[in-house]
């Protein structure tokens, strides 16, 4: 945990306490609403949660002692003792000093959200547009292909584009300047954002002022680069202030941009924008041209390799059971399955392989596939008790143009397995961060089959008539789904 982010939150829950004095607070754990039938709120600027809530979805268990009005809260062999009114709490018998104590709010024993993120090890956020916490535990972080949740590029633009300079703005929530440099070969300027997410698609934009060609943004595996492609050899300078990373190209470039004396963007250079050539196409056009008959299905067996995944080590810290191999175990069983019933099935890799996030997405985008389900296995190191399966979706991106979507398939293979399989069932969850849910063109889900880090599951995992299980089931979640997409196909194909 931060120091400085939760600092950050500190202040961001202050900053806006008056304003939310009326208004109620959502909670989310890992992108799930949590249901509080007392909802989260502000005393002395401090975020109050329900005890109860918060410690029961992450699986610990919960004892309320009403004499002495204290909370016990069991979790991975370890305790906490919170007492109602008192600013120090028990974390294994050893004192913890809270920033505010527990209090009773409609019989609910609440407690501050910033003993929650420090007690659990967890990252907590304030989103302010929605009066949210949202609340990020380290489950299986592969797959995320980057920490890039928090950082992202939210709009490149071309500013001002006068005869003697261009100002380009890269609206930018980060902290940290981007690494840039001038290839001198190429006349370009190169601007790396580290661990940083676009958040649209890769593209690039003619510009053809006096000083610049185009400008090209793309996403890479821990990073989001931005190049203006100069027309020669160009002065530059650049800019951070305010969430705007800003780059003045050409012979003016050390001119100060004043904000009091805003240009009007004479070719906005944003993705909303876009200067594509070609036929744009509606949702209903598109959902015509796929082929119901033939519906395509990619399966990705997450990791493989060099990269092991989650794994389990013994007490001699040797690995017991890899993720990789898990997820191959399974996928491959899901791919005999679907091929031996019929479907255009694909694989991603069928053997212990590795592959680059980017390689995944490219092989389901390149076959143009319907589908794509990737197989993980979740871990929480220092929570063995969680355990359970979850089927995560872009909650960002429901488009329905392949005849369902993301969210949808995510319901139907996590009720297949919920059904098939004896685990618990954790639902399903949107991760949007995520390289394989963001960056596949079609409706795509993400099963955490299970907790490597949980000792009932790693049973669960290595027994055949249970795996047998998940194949069968995943397998007939995806059958489901590509049925609903047919029938959708031909409604559209008749209307
Ligand atoms: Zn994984």
């Amino acid at each position: 945990m931060k120091k400085l982010f939760l600092f950050i939150i500190t202040s961001a829950l202050f900053l806006t306490s008056t304003a939310l004095a009326q208004d109620d607070i959502s909670l989310y754990i890992n992108g799930s609403k949590i249901n509080c039938d007392v909802a989260p709120q502000l005393v002395n600027d401090r975020t109050l949660c329900p005890t109860r809530a918060i410690f029961d979805a992450f699986g610990a268990s919960v004892e309320w002692d009403g004499a002495n009005k204290q909370v016990t809260v069991k979790k991975d062999g370890s305790e906490i003792l919170l007492t109602v009114g008192a600013k120090t709490a028990y974390v294994n018998s050893k004192a913890v000093s809270l920033d505010c104590a527990p209090t009773i709010i409609s019989d609910r024993c609440m407690v501050p959200i910033r003993f929650i993120s420090e007690a659990l090890g967890c990252e907590v956020k304030w989103e302010e547009k929605t009066k949210s916490v949202l609340i990020t535990y380290n489950n299986d972080s592969a797959g995320s292909g980057n920490n890039t949740e928090n950082t992202v590029i939210s709009d490149i633009k071309l500013a001002q584009n006068g005869d003697d300079k261009s100002v380009f703005e890269i609206k930018y929530n980060g902290t940290k300047e981007p690494n840039t440099s001038f290839l001198s070969y190429s006349n370009c300027i190169v601007m790396d954002f580290e661990n940083t997410s676009l958040a649209f698609a890769d593209s690039k934009v003619t510009v053809d002022n006096s000083f610049v060609k185009e400008v090209r943004y793309a996403q890479h595996e821990d990073y989001a680069r931005v190049v203006i492609e100069c027309k020669n050899v160009q002065p530059y300078t650049t800019s951070f202030a305010n969430g705007i990373f800003t780059v003045n190209v050409g012979s003016a470039s050390t001119a100060v941009v004043t904000p009091s004396n805003p240009v009007t963007p004479a070719n906005p250079v944003t993705p909303d924008n876009p200067q594509e050539p070609g036929v744009t196409m509606t949702d209903k056009e598109f959902t015509k041209t796929r082929n119901e008959n033939n519906l395509c299905v990619v399966i990705d067996a997450g990791h493989g390799g060099k990269d092991p995944g989650a794994v389990y080590k013994n007490a001699n810290g040797v690995i017991e059971l890899a993720e990789k191999d898990v997820n191959l175990t399974i996928a491959n069983r899901v791919y005999d399955i679907l091929l031996s019933e019929g479907v255009n099935v694909k694989y991603t890799r069928n053997t212990d392989q590795f592959l680059e996030l980017k390689e995944i997405t490219d092989i389901a985008n390149n076959y143009d596939a319907d589908l794509f389900v990737s197989v993980h296995i979740n871990a929480m190191e220092n929570s063995p008790d969680v355990s359970g399966m979850m089927v995560l979706y872009n909650g960002d991106a429901l488009g329905d143009k392949y005849g369902i979507n993301s969210k949808e398939v995510a319901v139907n293979i996590d009720k297949q397995i919920a059904a098939a399989v004896n685990i618990k069932d954790r639902g399903i969850v949107s991760r949007p961060g995520l390289w394989v849910l963001r960056k596949t063109n079609m409706p795509a889900v993400l099963i955490e089959c299970a907790f490597i880090s949980n000792a009932n599951d790693r049973a669960i995992m290595t027994d055949e008539t249970a795996l047998n299980a998940y194949a069968r089931s995943i397998a007939d979640g995806i059958k489901q789904s590509l049925e609903t997409m047919k029938q959708n196909i031909i409604k559209a194909k008749n209307e």
